[in-house]
């Protein structure tokens, strides 16, 4: 039975083990922390259930449109927020989903090892338990190691007032006035959230708009939403320094400019968990960032070394770290391989309005020279929206001017985490865009908008719609 070693416990890690099992493998999974990893202990679940406290208030604005009395004007909701029964819910529930992959890896029969491993030579992993050190023999190692929150040295997390994102949760009270570092996915998300939950945000941004990279129409709108809601969005400032002051931080930018404010967060990215465990050693190459290289079925310069993730940097997302964890394991063990497609991934910025992608982005079909149609209806337009108070988001699709083929979508929307799968479908399974419009849609429903922006595609000529 060969003998598959699992060095990390995150979604790569994981959901590797269960199928190399299922595979008839011997699998042992090397855990430093805890088993779900920075996914379900720090980033992902912690994330979203905060979050899940936060669209409560923004739920709730609607109140009044809707006809209900009792809004709680943003002033005032810092006293409604019990933060140490929020933060409190949210480590029970990421330690109760840590404890449940424990026992589904026990129940399957995955060894777990507790302690740092690290590579000695292709084909064996060296643990530090703590108490000891354990050697396990490899046929198939799997590097799902992850990455930790980047750091700037000027700006060092003590945290209590300067603070990565798995320090917030020991806050004991909500941030009078929070500062946020980095416009990216995490950044926008934790300021949203804790803007809805009352605090004052400033959330400093060193490009012309947040969420660089992603959708630029879904960016605009989000930065749109963020302002009228009272946040202050700092373009092209870059934060140079953090430290503390007598009852705050104070934030130097490169301009020289001081934000002050209660707390800051430091949301500038990750920083693979790849030194000092052996692998340049071992012959696996890695990038100038420290990323490992791989290609599209995990392997990576070493044969019978595989790795998945966040440590490889192919794209920071628990789904595609899970993916590629499988892909290596059928690789590995011999079953059919469909390598990895990063251009069928659907991914979600959680913020109020979501954000939700999938397929090709209008950046990339731009860069790539291609011909598509594409259209974008706004949600106050769906009846559906109209009902629930909704006026900020939109459904984009990219299509083929000829084939008609669903090439991506955007969708922004309360919950568009779960209105993208049918663009997830289409895009999957290559349907055109009467395939969409030709299925029923719930009327009145915010799905209507899907089937309606591949109707108001039909038949468009790359001429007539073609960027
Ligand atoms: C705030 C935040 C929110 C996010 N929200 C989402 C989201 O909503 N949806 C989404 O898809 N993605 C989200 N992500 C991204 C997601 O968290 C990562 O893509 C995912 O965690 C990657 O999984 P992984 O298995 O590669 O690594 P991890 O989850 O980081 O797990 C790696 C594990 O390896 C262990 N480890 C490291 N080195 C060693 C060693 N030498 N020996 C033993 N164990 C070791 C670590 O302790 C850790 O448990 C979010 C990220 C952040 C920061």
């Amino acid at each position: 039975m060969p003998h598959v070693v699992v060095v990390g416990g995150g979604p790569g890690g994981y959901e590797a083990a269960l199928v190399a099992r299922r595979l008839g493998a011997r699998v042992t999974v090397v855990e430093r922390h805890g088993l779900g990893g920075a996914a379900v202990l720090t980033d992902v679940v912690p994330s979203k259930t905060l979050i899940a406290t936060a669209e409560w208030f923004t739920t709730a604005e609607q109140g009044p449109e809707l006809g209900v009395r009792g809004e709680a004007p943003a002033g005032e909701r810092r006293d409604l927020v019990d933060l140490e029964a929020v933060n409190a819910r949210v480590l029970a529930l990421a330690d109760a989903q840590s404890r449940d992959i424990h026992s589904r890896l026990e129940r399957e029969g995955v060894e777990i090892v507790a302690g740092a491993g690290r590579l000695d030579g292709p084909s064996r992993v060296v643990v530090d338990t703590g108490t000891g050190v354990t050697t396990l023999d490899a046929d198939t190692v799997l590097l799902a190691v992850g990455a930790t929150p980047r750091t700037l040295p000027t700006a060092v997390p003590d945290g209590e007032r300067i603070l990565t994102w798995t320090q917030l949760y020991g806050l004991a009270e909500l941030p009078e006035k929070l500062i946020v570092v980095g416009s990216g996915v995490t950044g926008a998300e934790f300021a949203g959230a804790y803007q809805a939950l009352g605090s004052q945000v400033v959330l400093v941004s060193s490009r012309d708009r947040v969420l660089p990279g992603e959708d630029m129409d879904a960016a605009e709108l989000l930065e749109g939403v963020f302002r009228a809601r009272g946040m202050t969005v700092m373009s092209r400032s870059r934060a140079a320094s953090a430290v503390r002051t007598e009852d705050g931080v104070a934030v130097t930018l490169t301009d020289g400019r001081v934000v002050e404010g209660s707390h800051v967060l430091i949301a500038v990215g990750g920083v693979p968990s790849t030194a000092g465990i052996g692998l340049e050693e071992a012959g696996v190459r890695l990038s100038a960032s420290g990323h490992v290289e791989v290609d599209r079925v995990s392997r990576t310069s070493v044969p019978g070394v595989y790795a998945a993730g966040d440590c490889t940097g192919v794209l920071p997302l628990a789904s595609v770290a899970a993916m590629q964890g499988r892909i290596a394991m059928s690789h590995a063990l011999g079953d059919a391989v469909a390598p990895l497609k990063p251009g069928r991934v659907a991914a979600n910025i959680f913020t109020a309005p979501e954000i939700a992608t999938v397929g090709l982005s209008e950046s990339t079909l731009r860069e790539r020279g291609y011909r598509y149609v594409t259209t974008t209806l706004p949600l106050a337009r769906n009846p559906r929206a109209k009902m629930l108070g909704m006026r900020d988001g939109f459904v984009k699709l990219f299509a083929h001017p000829d084939a008609g083929v669903v090439l991506g979508g955007v969708v922004v929307a309360p919950r568009a985490s779960e209105l993208i799968f049918p663009i997830t479908l289409a895009v999957a399974h290559r349907l055109t865009v009467d395939d969409v419009a030709d299925s029923f849609t719930v009327y009145p429903s915010l799905s209507g908008s899907i089937a309606e922006a591949a109707r108001v595609l039909h038949g468009q000529s790359g001429e007539d719609a073609a960027v």
